[in-house]
């Protein structure tokens, strides 16, 4: 899983399903790090731990459609993401 760039690096969003496709700086330039979900305007969205960050995106994913399991899979991995791996 060394694919730079390729997943949102908070949330591990494929960056090719954002709308916007990355998030945006302090000074407004594209961020390719982040998703436009997680990282808007030089900061991050969402602001606790990677497991409240978790359980907040397996409950948004739920709401939208996707089955626990899915969410569940999808969240597995987050903490091996660079947003949190000094926590
Ligand atoms: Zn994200």
């Amino acid at each position: 899983m060394s694919t730079k760039n390729k997943f949102c690096q908070s949330c591990g969003m494929p960056m090719s399903k954002d709308p916007q496709s990355g998030g945006t700086n302090a000074d407004g330039n594209r961020n390719e790090t982040y998703c436009s979900y997680c990282y808007q305007n030089g900061a991050f969205t969402f602001n606790g731990t990677v497991t409240e960050f978790q359980e907040f995106c397996r409950t948004k994913m739920v709401e939208n459609g996707q089955s626990k399991f899915m969410a569940w899979l999808f969240t597995r991995g987050m903490k091996r993401l660079v947003r949190w791996k000094n926590n």
